[in-house]
């Protein structure tokens, strides 16, 4: 009697987008980085990676919810599959696997998607393999690969230092609900920095102290005063357009931020209801836009079989 074949052992892990509450940006250090004193809350978007042992690196990409996938990288530039070979690297073996992303975090968009997978693929592979890698050694794994790569590990809301990747849990007890609303195209981070510089930004940024006590109040108005992105006004340089959605959220009643780098935009509302009719205001201009709450856990497992 010959044995029925069992399906290849896989491990899908779930990974959040985030905003950053607070991105206060310092004038750029001799190592091409700038220091940031940044708040992150990771939000309702996500996506799940699902790897497989595999004989050699591969990876692929299905689009989740309409986001635009086409610029992402299917070869070992994608940052999923660093994050494979430098966990295989950190315990000296020499195992491949096949990495699939289900993507419904816009790509170049200020939310971190890349980081998500990066974050997803370490967390994943670690328990596909049993590795048992520390979450000291996963942290500093995540941030060899990226600045926001450790937050997407731990989720909720953290305060960020250094190129963002030293994080501290902060308390956030509250939900917070978010109109997101991705632009067509994504704006790339290095640009936006540039011209954050010839801007002659970087000058005189204010602490994270104002968001960090908002968010306490447990009120959607206090929280929308405090919030401040010091990259904004150089994504609105690069990206004029950026205004009329910026304007459209605000005309339908949120508080308005750029996410990250841009060009997402994003509007906080007061509440569930609130978040539901912006949202549709902007369906009724054309524009795209998502509902999504935050804080929610960072990398986990959904799957294992
Ligand atoms: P950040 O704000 O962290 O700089 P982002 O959210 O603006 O990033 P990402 O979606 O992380 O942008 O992607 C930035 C670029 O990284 C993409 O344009 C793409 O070329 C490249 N990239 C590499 N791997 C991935 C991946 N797994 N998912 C998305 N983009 C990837």
């Amino acid at each position: 009697m010959s044995a029925v074949p069992q399906p290849a052992p896989a491990v899908t892990v779930r990974a959040p987008a985030k905003v950053n509450l607070h991105l206060g940006v310092g004038p750029l250090r001799a190592d091409g980085f700038h220091p940031l004193d940044t708040v992150y809350q990771a939000v309702s978007l996500y996506d799940d990676v699902t790897v497989t042992d595999a004989r050699a690196w591969s990876v692929g990409v299905t689009p989740v919810g309409g986001v635009d996938v086409n610029d992402v990288p299917l070869d070992d530039t994608n940052i999923a599959v660093r994050a494979g070979r430098a966990l295989v690297a950190h315990h000296g073996t020499d195992r491949c696997a096949r990495i699939e992303v289900a993507k419904g975090i816009p790509v170049a968009g200020g939310m971190a998607g890349g980081s998500a997978d990066a974050a997803a693929t370490l967390v994943a592979l670690d328990r596909l393999w049993d590795l048992g890698t520390s979450d000291d050694d996963l942290l500093a794994l995540a941030a060899g690969l990226g600045s926001d790569v450790p937050f997407a590990l731990l989720g909720g809301t953290a305060h960020g230092t250094g190129r963002g990747e030293v994080v501290e849990p902060v308390d956030d007890d509250g939900t917070w609900w978010w109109v997101v609303v991705p632009d067509d195209g994504g704006l790339s981070t290095p640009a936006v920095y540039a011209a954050f510089d010839d801007l002659g930004g970087g000058g005189g940024s204010i602490g994270a102290g104002a968001v960090r006590a908002a968010l306490g109040t447990h009120d959607a108005g206090e929280l929308g005063a405090a919030l401040r992105n010091d990259l904004e006004e150089a994504a609105l340089h690069l990206r004029p357009g950026l205004v009329a959605t910026r304007d459209a959220l605000r005309g339908a009643g949120a508080v308005t931020l750029l996410s990250g780098s841009g060009p997402t935009y994003l509007g906080l509302a007061r509440d569930h209801e609130a978040a539901h009719r912006v949202r549709q205001a902007l369906l009724d201009q054309g524009l795209t836009a998502v509902v999504a709450t935050g804080p929610v856990a960072g990398a986990h497992v959904v799957t294992h079989g």
